[in-house]
This record gives C-alpha cells, sequence and structure tokens, in this order.
C-alpha cells in the first residue's frame, strides 16, 4: 500500500499521528485546515506551521500520492481527464465533468478491476490492486482545486459531486470506499464537506456488500449497473450475476432505497441487438414499476477490440418510451469525454506516458 497520508486518518488518528513525531496536537487540525479546507498541499504555503517543522510534518502526513502523468480536456475545458501514477507505477485515471450548476468527479477506487465485463475496457485487464482511502479522496481534493481556481468555464468554482464510476469496483474495496466517503462527506476541516447525497457509489451488485452498505447509516445513492432484465444475459454481461441474480440483487437494492429513502439508480448500458430489444424494456419496466429506482441508460461507449456498438437512436427512444410507459423515471446519460476516452467504460490508463 502506499504511505499513509492524512486523508487516511479520522481527526483523532491524525491527532495521534501529529504527537508521535513529537508535535503538539492541534498542528492535526492545521494540516486538515489546509488540505481539506483550502485544498493546500504545497508546504510552502503553509505560512502558520513553524519553518523547522512544516517539512517535516508535510512529509509524513501530506506525502504525494498521485503523478499527474497526461491531462486531456475537451468541451471548452469542461470536461478533463487526468491519468495519475501512484507511487508503485500502477496507473490510474479520474474525470472532471463540469455542468453550468454543478461539478462532478469520476473517481476510481481499483487500479484495473477484477469484474470482468466484457464491454468495459478497465475490466479487459484485470485487477492490479485496491487504492487506499487516500489515494481516492486525493483525486478528489485535486479536481475541487482546479475548480476553486476557477478554471472550468461556467461552471461553479466549488465542487458538489462525486460519482465512484471510474475504474475499479467500488464495493470490492469496500472499507477503503467507505472511509473514503466519510473523508468527502465529513464536514471541513477535517474533510471536504460534501453532502452524502451528491454522493454516488455504482456497483455491478456485489449483495454482501450492498448489505453492509445499507447497515452503515449514510445516505449516498446507490447505482446498480444492471445491463439486462434476465439473468441468461447479464451472466454475460455482468459476470457476478453468475453468483448473484437479478432478482437478488434487485431486492438487495430496494431494501437500500427502503433504509435510506434515496433512489436507485439503475444503469444500462444500450447495447445494439444485444440488450436493446423492446421485450427487455418491457421487462425491465415489470422489475421495476412502483419501485423507488430511476433508469440511467448509457449509450455503450465504444472501447477498443469490442465487438459491440451503441444501439442506433430509435431503438434507445422506443427503450425510453417503453420504460417510462411502465411508469420508470428514465434518462439518457450525456457520453460526455468520449473523445478522450473519459466516458464510462473507456477508462484503461494504458500505453501512456512512456
Ligand atoms: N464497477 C462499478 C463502477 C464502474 S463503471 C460498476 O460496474 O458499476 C460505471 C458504469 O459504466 C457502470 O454502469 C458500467 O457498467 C458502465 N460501463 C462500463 N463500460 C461501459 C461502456 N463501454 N459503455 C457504457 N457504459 C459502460
Amino acid at each position: 500500500m502506499p504511505p499513509r497520508h492524512l486523508a487516511d486518518l479520522d481527526p483523532a488518528e491524525r491527532r495521534a499521528a501529529v504527537a508521535d513525531l513529537g508535535e503538539r496536537e492541534f498542528r492535526a487540525g492545521q494540516l486538515s485546515t489546509h488540505y481539506f479546507g483550502r485544498l493546500v498541499r504545497d508546504p510552502a504555503a503553509m505560512t502558520d506551521l513553524p519553518a523547522a517543522t512544516r517539512a517535516r510534518l508535510a512529509e509524513s502526513m501530506l506525502p504525494s500520492l498521485l503523478t499527474p502523468v497526461r491531462e486531456l480536456t475537451c468541451d471548452d475545458g469542461a470536461t478533463r481527464k487526468t491519468l495519475w501514477r501512484l507511487h508503485d507505477g500502477s496507473l490510474v485515471e479520474s474525470v472532471l465533468m463540469g455542468y453550468p450548476d454543478r461539478v462532478t468527479v469520476c473517481v476510481s477506487s481499483q487500479a484495473g478491476c477484477g469484474m470482468a465485463c466484457p464491454f468495459c475496457a478497465t475490466g479487459q485487464a484485470g485487477l492490479t490492486r485496491n487504492l487506499s482511502t487516500a489515494e481516492i479522496v486525493d483525486q478528489v481534493v485535486s479536481f475541487a482545486a482546479i475548480a476553486a481556481s476557477g478554471a472550468i468555464p461556467g461552471s461553479p468554482a466549488r465542487l458538489s459531486h462525486v460519482v465512484f464510476m471510474g475504474m475499479g469496483e467500488p464495493l470490492a474495496n469496500y472499507p477503503r470506499v467507505i472511509n473514503a466517503v466519510r473523508r468527502l462527506t465529513d464536514p471541513a476541516p477535517d474533510g471536504l464537506g460534501l453532502s452524502q447525497r451528491h454522493i454516488t457509489v455504482s456497483t455491478v451488485g456485489l449483495v454482501p456488500a450492498i448489505r453492509r452498505l445499507t447497515a452503515e447509516g449514510l445516505s449516498v445513492t446507490l447505482a446498480l449497473s444492471l445491463h439486462a432484465p434476465d439473468d441468461e444475459l447479464r451472466d454475460e454481461l455482468v459476470p457476478v450475476n453468475q453468483r448473484w441474480k437479478v432478482a437478488e440483487v434487485l431486492d438487495t437494492a430496494w431494501a437500500y432505497a427502503e433504509q435510506t429513502g434515496r433512489r436507485v439508480s439503475i444503469e444500462y448500458a444500450m447495447i445494439r441487438d444485444v440488450n436493446d430489444q423492446p421485450w427487455r424494456a418491457d421487462l425491465l419496466g415489470e422489475l421495476l414499476s412502483g419501485r423507488l429506482a430511476h433508469v440511467n441508460l448509457i449509450p455503450l461507449n465504444p472501447t477498443p477490440g469490442s465487438r459491440w456498438d451503441a444501439s442506433p437512436k430509435p431503438v434507445e427512444r422506443e427503450f425510453v418510451r417503453r420504460l417510462r410507459a411502465a411508469g420508470v423515471p428514465t434518462t439518457v446519460r450525456d457520453t460526455r469525454g468520449r473523445e478522450i476516452d473519459g466516458a464510462c467504460g473507456q477508462l484503461a490508463a494504458s500505453g501512456v506516458g512512456q
């Protein structure tokens, strides 16, 4: 794992860590204020810390975890993808999306992914390792600093939303992801002070982990990557379905919705002639009708070597129409970042930086 970082620790642990360095405990609060409150990471800018201890504190509590290797932007700067190198050479990507009313960052929770969904670029190379809590949090803090500098044209300066929809399966890295959610939502300066409701955790449907999340008492939005309403097809598209079937994963999602009062977001990538038939729309509508759910259709984003394509627009429109006719709120996700390989399922972090 990477070096320990302030963002791995809760406030009490930070004080203990600072005391271990022979420093006064209130220095922990000062460091937290710099990192989470002011989004400052350069020790030279921490002028309220005595110069003699500044470098030592920063080195021990704020080690550099993410080195930008490549930054790509599109949509006139409103979409940015950063490729990061981690301390051990692993590569991960995160994406920022600026909208008129919000700034969203899409973070990675693992280097690679072990879930092997055949239409997703990240899934093709397998899992390298889990990210630490701080490696997850630091992706957000980095982008929050960019937003705060006013660099996202036409968007607020405050980063407000986080989606765990980058590389990796967040619920397969459960304790670190939950810890990261706490760091992101604890009020400043202990954390970044985001609203829990503005955080979305997306999963292939690891049933025991969803149950654990339900008991956690958080009110984050749960997104479930369903992609097929029937087990036969879902076994292929989302291989973990071979272990936890559609009916079981949906029941678990409804229990989450009931506990939190939050609508579950059902993710459905529209794949031409694979999962986009009218009968599948009707079956999906039956499964979801009357539930606390909405469907987010994602036009399939092309990935290298994939045999699959996005559904044609008229097919997509008919799918939407049938779901809405069944009373299921349905939206089609935009394909932000496609041209920089930053859209859903395109994060691969390969062949770069050399
Ligand atoms: N592992 C988590 C989060 C990462 S992916 C999960 O599966 O939910 C975020 C979303 O993008 C998931 O719904 C995923 O299935 C979808 N996705 C993956 N590859 C895609 C592609 N090529 N086109 C469109 N969506 C894709």
